[in-house]
């Protein structure tokens, strides 16, 4: 499972996946709130064998190098040939990877899989919405189920739901057909929570179309915007039981929706210095949400745009966190209670994720490397891992830095408490992406900004080159006719 960034730099190599193999995953899934949790929850129920194989899982970034996917998928066929007879398989691919020798990484590889299990075995899956849904994704398998929530509170939920197609389709009781409609359009990160409109009118009218009798499942496709390729799509998916005719008219009625509202998913983007002032003004604490510097974006972590701004708000209590292994080095290496002078984040490609910081200050503290957060976040995930980390404090103790040397996506507001503060005395929490917290923070800050600061994760459009798109897509293009199809 890899979110693969095309305009990050360099490339994603096999000491960033954490593969683990056989038992262990049921182990782990079971003490989690991922889709695999929610998959074993329904075997367990029908008291069917689980055969856990492989499962390989990076932190969105950079291309996958060729050697490093050719490794994991010979790991992957190994552990396949060792499985013994299987009725089905549940697999969880993201659907936004790409790899240095496959562009459509996930289109790839299911197809090889198909190709291995032969034509007849079901294969269902839950998918990331932000996948980028290819016609060789869906010729592999019999169902792919995407998440409906963003962030993605509903990974166990959506992989009880695919276990139970599983089951009925291993019973014969259904005859699983997909289609996907996706009209030329695109529906910016900055509009992808699905709880406010514009698209949470789109996911309403998605429930409403699961009560067509024959259809198993409606479902928004968002689409991934960093990732260059032919196929960067939104879309609909629907899943029927059996009419190829029902999936493909309920797909295109809903696409019709999706680009009737295409002038809505525009982003409306707000500058460092107007987000700040908007948030002086707000209830808080005050959550900032740096866009272009969104870590599960594949985000560097370096962004220090908006911490320039805040360094200046002496009246702000301000939390920000930064990636910066070699400050983390100095600072441990200067030791707890030191005086530090420090240039923070910036360093790898500073005009796009700003100058350096510069520092002056105390270390207070030296949080755990990995702490664990029981409650449903995006995706399920349970254990977070910053890594060898210091927490930083300014002279005048208003300005509280997270220096970590992984990493961190910003979905679990733990990462605070973890670093021994408490989240509810800050005026300002600054966290590096831009659906995903919602899901942690909702519970500390009243006010949400979504900052449209400069990334490799930006939510501007015009920041990036498309070699692969296809042509025309709104809102690159606005004028031209097309007719509505389905893969
Ligand atoms: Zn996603």
């Amino acid at each position: 499972m890899h979110e693969s960034n095309t305009f990050a730099p360099g490339t994603t190599g096999i000491n960033l996946f954490g593969v683990v193999r056989g038992a262990q995953i049921s182990e782990a899934a079971r003490k989690g709130n991922s889709s695999i949790t929610g998959y074993l929850e329904v075997l367990d129920k029908h008291d069917i064998e689980d055969v856990p194989i492989f499962s390989a899982y990076a932190t969105p970034g950079a291309t996958v190098a060729a050697d490093t996917f050719d490794q994991l998928w010979q790991m992957l066929v190994e552990d396949l040939g060792n499985a013994g007879s299987l009725d089905g398989l549940l697999i969880v691919p993201h659907g936004a990877g790409v790899s240095e020798n496959h562009p459509d990484m996930d289109g790839w590889w299911l197809t090889e899989l198909r190709r291995i299990v032969g034509p007849e075995l079901p294969i269902i899956g839950v998918l990331d919405p932000h996948s980028n849904l290819t016609s060789a994704m869906l010729d592999a398998t019999t169902a792919l189920l995407p998440y409906k929530m963003n962030p993605h509170l509903d990974a166990r939920e959506r992989g009880i739901k695919a276990a139970e197609l599983m089951v009925r389709t291993l019973n014969g009781e259904i005859n699983i057909v997909q289609k996907f409609c996706a009209p030329p359009l695109i529906i910016n990160i900055e509009k992808q929570h699905s709880e406010s409109p514009p698209v949470s009118l789109i996911y309403d009218k998605c429930s409403e179309a699961e009560k067509i009798p024959g259809v198993l499942d409606a479902c928004v496709l968002l689409g991934f915007q960093y990732a260059d390729v032919p196929e960067w799509n939104s879309g609909i998916l629907v899943t029927t039981d059996g009419s190829e005719e029902l999936a493909e008219e309920t797909a295109i009625s809903l696409g019709k929706n999706l680009w009737d509202a295409r002038e809505d998913f525009v982003p409306s983007l707000f500058t460092p210095e107007q987000a700040v002032a908007d948030a002086k003004n707000s209830t808080g604490p005050v959550c900032l949400l740096d866009m272009g510097d969104n870590i599960g974006g594949g985000g560097s972590g370096e962004g220090t745009w908006l911490l320039h701004v805040l360094a200046k708000e002496n009246d702000l209590k301000t939390f920000f966190c930064v990636y910066d292994p070699e400050a983390v080095q100095q600072a441990t290496a200067a030791g707890v209670g030191a005086r530090v002078e420090l240039e923070l984040g910036g360093k790898t490609i500073p005009e796009r994720d700003g100058q350096p910081f510069h520092f002056s200050g105390e270390v207070k503290g030296t949080p755990p490397e990995q702490f664990h957060d029981p409650k449903m976040r995006h995706g399920g995930k349970t254990i977070f891992e910053p890594g060898q980390s210091v927490l930083l404090e300014n002279e005048r103790g208003n300005l509280s830095i997270l220096v970590t040397s992984k990493r961190l996506s910003p979905n679990s507001p733990v990462m605070i408490p973890n670093a021994g503060l408490d989240p509810t005395s800050f005026d300002v929490i600054v966290a590096k992406g831009v659906n995903a917290p919602l899901g942690a923070f909702d519970e500390i800050c009243p006010t949400f900004i979504k900052v449209g600061t400069r990334g490799v994760t930006s939510a501007n459009l015009e920041h990036f080159t498309y070699l692969h798109r296809r042509q025309p897509l709104f809102p690159f293009e606005r004028d031209f006719e097309f007719e509505y199809t389905v893969i």
